[in-house]
């Protein structure tokens, strides 16, 4: 294909994926590969200005409007950006900018990855709100707007106001819309710029309100209130606008760049999705010189992230069997490159997943990390079916030991049930050893599932035999002394954990790490919660009947009974160490209820600190509530707790008292 063919290819596929991203909310390319087509299309016409096309995408931002809501000219344009994918690439725009203005200053800002929204206000009043659409004509949006309640739908502003930013699905926000929608059986939302564009243009206001939206402002077009940027967005705030606190004036390009590596080590942590980070000429006199071309200004750019969706093929679905017999299935791709790391597998969670995902081996798949590490599959590439991909069934015998699966009715797992598969003796050691449990360093999924092949470990009791077994082990492959020796002194120092280490791992059914940690604190030593009844043990906080009933069944079991008897001959501590002891705080044993967004902590995070702090933190409101924590779109649990007189600390109070 010569450079002409490609060129024409490239506008038609291109102008292809505007639409089904801009217009149908449903891309069918990850955004890293179409900025690479993109990219390929500019230099391509960059090399040929004779085949020059006023209709090429690389003229427009977005795509027409197609919706049927009203259609608005903008006064001024609303562009796009120009983006870089390297630090390289980003030193050379600023070089451009810094030959004829040596002493620029940058504003550094957080790309959030939502739809870009235009704000118009007339005599202190919210007049408008429209979409970017081409750029030139949006839509009005004005009623769904109005919904997002951080929006000032009056300011303290005499004349016409005009001020720019981003609408967007908090991550929070996203998962819920999701989980409803797959509840529902309807297609999830690829990704949360999606699902805000999606929401916005509902023709029904109450779904809009319905989507937990927020907004973040960013541009105050043609300010006369101020000579540069970040003034200009200070005024804005002061007029109630919620703009990024987080936005930093940088003095140069050194200084640009290592406040996006501060972004891209914590992005993760932020309760919203961004995508890059914008670098913006500060000085409006500056900007005014700098110009425009017909997409975008020249005065700022969008530095990009690396990837964080990909797209793969599924080569093969398997099952694996955890410790309590728990069946999983597992998705097997064309290995491919995602945010640094090389993604071959994903968990598919359950039968029901996958049926409502309809994932078929053979299938292309979307994949994201969620998070920070997790990958998961976003959804199957229908529209690109050739009709050899296989749906799939689950097995109907263990992949491990060949004995017939079961689900049962009311779960959505499905189970071995034989308690000596192999698969579950292997994953209750590695369990037991793991860093939330006896944190045993040395004793990973590898290194056990070899032991138990050499008949070195074949119960949990057995790690604590390890250390009589030195030539066995040292003949294993890649087995060194050190290692040996530092295993057997992890082993030996794991004998003085406290208690609820070693009932977390021991596996008890419903008993996780929290449920471990409250059992321990209230019953103090191993002898006393054996010996506790249903009634005395569903009396503790947070435990209800059923793990009462799953705990008093484990004791009684004479097997169980045994294990802890040779746990206790070869002398590992069976009393709870209160590490809170001492420590004045005014969470210790209160019970605290965390809701809505925090900005700057994660749900876990938040919670650990709680606890580490004495506090029990707990899922619902009621009278027993001391504390709620309220972020930002906290619901129906902050109604709860005004209603029951419950103290409510915003995050800023919550932060002052620990
Ligand atoms: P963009 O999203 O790359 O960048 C421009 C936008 O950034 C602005 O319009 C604004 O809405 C937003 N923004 C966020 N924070 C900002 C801040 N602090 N200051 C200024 N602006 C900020 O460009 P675009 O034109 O909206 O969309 C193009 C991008 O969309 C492509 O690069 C691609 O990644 C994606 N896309 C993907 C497909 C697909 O098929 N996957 C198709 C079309 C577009």
């Amino acid at each position: 294909m010569n450079d002409e063919e490609r060129i024409r290819e490239l506008r038609a596929l291109i102008t292809r994926y505007n639409y089904e991203y801009h217009v149908l909310d449903k891309p069918t390319i990850p955004d890293s590969e179409y900025d690479q087509l993109f990219r390929e299309l500019e230099e391509l016409e960059a090399k040929h200005p004779e085949l020059y096309d006023p209709a090429s995408p690389t003229e427009h931002v977005g795509y027409e409007v197609q919706s049927e809501f009203r259609k608005v000219t903008h006064d001024r344009p609303m562009m796009s950006l120009g983006d870089v994918f390297s630090y390289e690439e980003l030193r050379d725009w600023a070089a451009k900018i810094t030959d004829v203005f040596p002493e620029t200053e940058f504003s550094v800002e957080y790309k959030i990855d939502g739809l870009a929204m235009g704000l118009i206000y007339e005599g202190g009043r919210l007049q408008l709100a429209a979409t970017r659409g081409d750029g030139t004509v949006g839509e009005d949006v004005t009623a769904n707007v109005k919904t997002i309640k951080s929006i000032p739908l009056a300011i303290p502003y005499e004349g016409r106001y005009d001020i720019r930013g981003e609408v967007y699905m908090p991550k929070a926000s996203f998962e819920r819309v999701n989980a409803e929608r797959r509840a529902k059986g309807e297609e999830e939302f690829a990704n949360p710029r999606n699902a805000a564009a999606g929401s916005i243009r509902q023709l029904d206001s109450r779904i809009a309100a319905s989507r937990g939206l927020n907004a973040f402002w960013y541009h105050v077009p043609n300010d006369r209130n101020a000579d540069n940027h970040l003034a200009s967005l200070d005024f804005a705030r002061t007029l109630g606008f919620r703009t990024n606190d987080t936005n930093v004036l940088c003095r140069n390009i050194d200084e640009v760049i290592a406040r996006i590596e501060e972004t891209a080590a914590i992005r993760h942590s932020l309760p919203y999705e961004i995508d890059g980070m914008v670098v913006k000429v500060n000085s409006y006199a500056q900007q005014q010189r700098l110009g425009f071309t017909s997409r975008i200004p020249r005065w700022a750019i969008a530095y990009k992230f690396p990837p964080e969706e990909a797209r793969t093929k599924v080569e093969d679905i398997f099952i694996t069997v955890g410790r309590t017999g728990k069946c999983t299935p597992n998705a097997r791709f064309s290995p491919v490159k995602l945010a640094g790391s090389t993604i071959s597998y994903a968990t598919l969670h359950n039968e029901d997943y996958v049926r409502e995902k309809d994932i078929r081996i053979g299938d292309i798949v979307f994949i994201r990390k969620a998070g920070d590490i997790i990958p998961e599959v976003v959804r199957a590439v229908k529209e690109e079916r050739t009709g050899k991909e296989e749906p799939w069934q689950f097995p109907e015998f263990c992949p491990v030991c060949g004995s017939k699966i079961y689900r049962f009715p009311g779960e959505s797992a499905h189970f071995c049930v034989n308690s000596d598969c192999p698969a579950k003796v292997v994953a209750s050691i590695v369990h037991f050893a793991s860093r939330n449990a006896m944190d045993i360093d040395g004793l990973g999924e590898k290194k056990v599932q070899a032991f138990y092949d050499q008949g070195l470990l074949t119960s949990v009791e057995d790690i604590y035999t390890l250390f009589n077994k030195r030539e066995e082990i040292l003949q294993l492959e890649k087995f060194g002394e050190k290692s040996y020796d530092n295993l057997v002194q992890a082993i030996e120092d794991s004998k003085r954990n406290s208690l609820e280490d070693l009932l977390n791992g021991l596996g008890i059914p419903q008993v996780g790490e929290k449920a471990a940690k409250v059992l321990a604190a209230h019953f103090r030593s191993m002898d006393a919660l054996m010996n506790a009844s249903i009634e005395d043990l569903s009396a503790v906080r947070d435990i209800g009947e059923v793990t009462a009933q799953g705990i008093v069944d484990f004791f009684k079991d004479e097997h169980n009974q045994h294990m802890i008897d040779r746990f206790k001959v070869m002398g590992l501590n069976m009393d709870y160490i209160d590490t809170a002891i001492g420590k004045e705080s005014p969470f210790r044993d209160k019970t605290v209820v965390l809701t809505g967004t925090l900005e700057t902590l994660t749900r876990p995070q938040a919670t650990k600190l709680l606890e580490d702090q004495g506090a029990h933190v707990t899922g619902s409101v009621s009278k027993k509530t001391d504390f709620v924590i309220a972020g930002a779109e906290a619901g129906s649990k902050l109604t709860k707790a005004r209603e029951l007189g419950v103290t409510v600390l915003s995050e800023e109070e919550f932060r002052n008292m620990l």
